[in-house]
């Protein structure tokens, strides 16, 4: 078993490792060289030199129920480091806070799992596979776990825990954002001969027109348990410039609330396939789309078996189950394995991660190593 003081230091090494959006492969190395000392084997999965993922697993009796737990190894910059009181690759603890960049955005939810990891593997009291995702680049585009997904890594997981931090409550839903805009071009004349131009606002009007019917199959077609069907509104519209000439621009922008049933890339391509389709029409259209923002989705069950461990083993009554914008790795694995279950549950206030000043609370980091335990041996027990 590794204690408190060592469980601390162990946490303090890895944030002294600089990995600011790269050269994680030096965390995933101080990780390999842990887990083998504790008889867990390991291996380096590298997206590009210097920036390599760790994946790692431990099986316990017959079982085939699979626990995915995941954290990323990767920080945000720490910026001006004469603006921090605690120098941010010091790792230094001053009244029961452990400073550092990464240490609360998500060392200390890494390294707590990574340890609890190696107690599950100690006390051999599981029935079923652990198996570690330690990933790179969370923070500029989740190509890591991207990868990860791609390979395989979370195609047969029953449940993954991601151990960002949230004050202790559970999320368990990204809702998935998209914002667009079509642009409709024309050609201005005045409005007393409107045959001598394209009126752009009457295009965009037909445009509007076909792209709500299509987008209405869509809504009637698909529909997520949790979030319903797919939402489009059209939110901004602008377009000519005097009253008397025909306008030669006209816009529109829209939001969508996405489901896994029909996600972002099928509505990217469902829009530009129609902007190709009209303006192929000789009716004097010239549209394009621009793809102003695109969130992937997360929908996991909230009353799932993993959430239900969690409130069984937290000792917590305070819990709160929590949907939220922004994203994370779990979108990435998600995008492979939809149905299993998601708790995105970690020590650390999510208030102060990628601040100046950066801690976590010792006490709060190792408290979750027990859970951590509890919850896998109750969750693959
Ligand atoms: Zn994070």
């Amino acid at each position: 078993m590794i204690q408190n003081e060592q469980a601390v230091e162990l946490l303090q090494d890895i944030i002294r490792i600089r990995t600011e959006n790269d050269h994680e492969t030096e965390v995933a190395n101080y990780l390999q060289a842990l887990l083998t000392e504790h008889g867990i084997d390991s291996e380096l999965i590298e997206l590009e030199p210097g920036r390599s993922n760790l994946v790692a697993e431990i099986q316990c009796g017959s079982s085939e129920k699979t626990l995915g737990i995941s954290g990323h190894m990767d920080v945000v910059k720490a910026g001006n480091h004469d603006l921090w009181q605690h120098a941010p690759y010091a790792a230094e603890i001053v009244a029961g806070k452990l400073y550092g960049r990464g240490s609360t955005d998500m060392k200390g939810g890494l390294m707590a799992l990574v340890i609890a990891m190696i107690h599950a593997k100690e006390k051999q009291q599981f029935n079923g596979r652990i198996r570690l995702l330690a990933t790179v680049g969370e923070e500029t585009g989740e190509p890591g776990a991207r990868q990860l997904s791609d390979l395989g890594y979370a195609d047969d997981l029953n449940g993954l825990l991601v151990a960002e931090p949230f004050n202790n409550h559970i999320l368990y839903m990204h809702g998935g954002s998209y914002n667009y805009k079509i642009k409709s071009y024309g050609l201005s004349a005045h409005s007393s001969t409107p045959q001598k131009g394209q009126n752009a606002i009457q295009h965009l009007r037909d445009f509007m027109l076909v792209i709500q019917e299509k987008i209405d199959q869509v809504i009637a077609q698909y529909e997520n348990a949790k979030l319903g069907r797919t939402i489009h509104s059209i939110t901004l519209i602008d377009g000519g410039v005097q009253l008397n000439s025909i306008p030669e621009y006209a816009e529109y922008q829209a939001n969508a609330r996405t489901i896994p049933e029909f996600d972002n890339d099928q509505l990217t391509h469902l829009l530009q396939t129609t902007v190709d389709e009209m303006n192929a029409l000789d009716k004097g259209y010239h549209f394009e789309f621009e793809l102003l923002a695109d969130m992937p989705t997360v929908v996991s069950d909230p009353n799932s078996d993993l959430i239900q461990v969690i409130h069984q083993v937290s000792h917590q009554d305070n819990i709160e189950l929590l949907a939220l914008p922004g994203t994370t790795d779990t979108a990435q694995f998600q995008r492979n394995n939809p149905n299993m279950d998601v708790a995105i549950y970690g020590p650390g206030d999510v208030n102060i991660a990628h601040q100046i000043d950066e801690y976590i609370e010792v006490d709060d980091y190792l408290a979750f190593i027990p859970t951590f335990v509890s919850i896998m041996e109750t969750y693959l027990s």
